[in-house]
């Protein structure tokens, strides 16, 4: 290793969510000067495309204990147990072997749901930095979370009118705040996940955070956290190529964890249609919607009369039977075109599209905004519920919809909220305003003397203190 050249290993969660913004974190710092090995679970890594291999940059894996099979298992509390157990110790020999082979690296950068990183790094004496992939205001909310506001959260969440004022936010409801915090929560050892990460930046002088964000957006959040853990917004981490900025590498994010076996032509179908007029759909790489509930949306869809491109991804035999078995299937068919993965940044910065259905998970979110595309929200579980919050009230950018008693979100009120985000309605233009308003600031943020690349670089000179 050459002596002026820092080295960071940095280690990501193996999900869709958490490779994209990491792998795009790897290129910024490789395009300024920096050596880094990217690692996270083995069956991820052998699923990433790493045909274009780009200099500066290596990979390595450590084990989830499904090294044969990418899988985030439907237990997440055992494959959360695995995933430390295994990870840790595979981590371990790794970095012993690195030791060995003369490789010092300067930094451990270690993402959300991997906290165990940071305990192994401490056995040999590596410096670690987080690098948090949701909302500075999620870390706000877990910080809080963890210093008191649980017991105030869990003795009255179950008021239908609970309110919660937490500093730097707006005042959050129930449906507000993560998912994790209400009860049955079937996800106690992701929730502990996150308070190891708030008793590990406890732990150091003068924590320093890494955050998917950029300064303005969530100035409040990271000022009202300031006195305890200094948040440094480097976001938005999504291809340079789509932030207006000469191209740094490929578009896409050569993280893929799905692969596309037939050709779709989304582009040019897209290509096809008007400015602003197709709606975007998707939910991300995770969730996974109930029929009831893609019956409604397809009502919805179909009901607007407008073209939309809907990502349904293949996960099995199940999944194709269950869309084969939707009602209309011929007609969505005709009026949209229904996709089992897309690119999609390409998809939001194409033209023609005018707003997009999302589960609001922090990367599609994040990536909407910077396109200028304004959103209905659809949150699901984990932080999805607080980014729509921030999407609907903070930055007005976007409609949540509401479910009917029985939990479901119905045909009509999908329809009445796309035509308002796409129509002519006095709300719906000044969600478009601000949608636009964002996605400038988004980009002045990114380029050159913004305030992320100017954080990304002090963090690089940062490291010389480490060497
Ligand atoms: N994504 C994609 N193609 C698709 C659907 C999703 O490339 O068809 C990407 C999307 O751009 C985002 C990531 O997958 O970067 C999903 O992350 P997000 O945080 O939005 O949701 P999660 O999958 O973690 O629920």
């Amino acid at each position: 290793m050459a002596d002026h050249q820092p080295e960071i290993l940095l280690v990501t969660f193996p999900s869709q969510g958490h490779i994209n913004p990491s792998l795009q974190f790897a290129k910024r710092l490789i395009s300024i000067g920096v050596h880094v090995t990217f690692m996270t679970a083995a069956s991820a890594i052998h699923l990433m495309n790493k045909t274009s291999p780009l200099q500066g940059l290596s990979y390595a894996y450590f084990s989830d204990g499904y090294d044969h099979c990418f899988q985030l298992t439907d237990d997440s509390n055992h494959y959360m147990a695995e995933i430390k157990r295994c990870g840790s110790q595979t981590l371990r020999e790794f970095l012993a072997q690195s030791i060995d082979r003369g490789t010092n690296f300067t930094c451990i950068v270690y993402c959300t749901l991997v906290p165990w990183v940071a305990t192994v790094a401490r056995e040999f004496h590596i410096p670690t930095t987080l690098l948090w992939n949701q909302p500075a205001s999620l870390l706000n909310i877990y910080y809080h979370y963890f210093k008191g506001y649980d017991e105030i959260i869990s003795k009255d969440i179950n008021d239908p009118s609970f309110l919660v004022k937490i500093p730097g936010l707006p005042l959050l409801s129930r449906h507000d705040l993560p998912s994790f915090f209400i009860p049955p929560n079937s996800h106690v050892m992701s929730l502990l996940a996150f308070k190891a990460h708030i008793e590990i930046l406890d732990q150091e002088t003068n924590p320093r955070v890494l955050v998917n964000t950029f300064d303005v957006l969530e100035a409040e959040a990271i000022k009202a956290i300031d006195k305890y853990y200094k948040l440094v917004g480097i976001g938005p981490l999504i291809p340079t190529a789509f932030l207006g900025r000469k191209k740094l590498a490929e578009t896409s994010s050569g993280g893929d964890l799905f692969k596309v076996t037939k050709e779709y032509r989304e582009m040019e179908w897209l290509n096809s249609k008007p400015e602003r007029s197709v709606i975007y759909v998707s939910f991300g790489s995770l969730s996974v919607l109930a029929k009831p509930q893609m019956e409604e949306l397809a009502k919805g869809l179909l009901d607007t009369g407008r073209p939309f491109l809907w990502v349904i991804r293949e996960s099995g035999e199940e999944k194709e039977e269950e869309m084969e078995g939707l009602t209309c299937q011929k007609d969505l068919e005709k009026q949209g075109m229904i996709v089992p993965w897309c690119s999609q940044v390409e998809v939001l910065s194409h033209p023609s599209v005018g707003c997009f259905v999302t589960h609001c998970g922090w990367n599609s979110t994040f990536e909407s905004l910077v396109s200028g595309v304004p959103m209905v929200t659809f949150p699901q579980w984990t932080d999805q519920g607080t980014n729509s919050k921030l999407v609907q009230d903070a930055w007005k950018t976007g409609v949540r919809l509401t479910k009917n008693e029985e939990g479901i979100v119905e045909g009509r009120e999908i329809k009445r909220c796309l035509e308002m985000v796409m129509g002519g309605d006095m709300r719906g233009e000044e969600i478009r305003r601000n949608a636009r308003k964002w996605k400038d600031l988004a980009r002045e943020a990114a380029m050159e003397g913004g305030s992320s690349n100017a954080n990304l670089k002090a963090f690089v000179v940062s490291l010389e203190t480490l060497k």
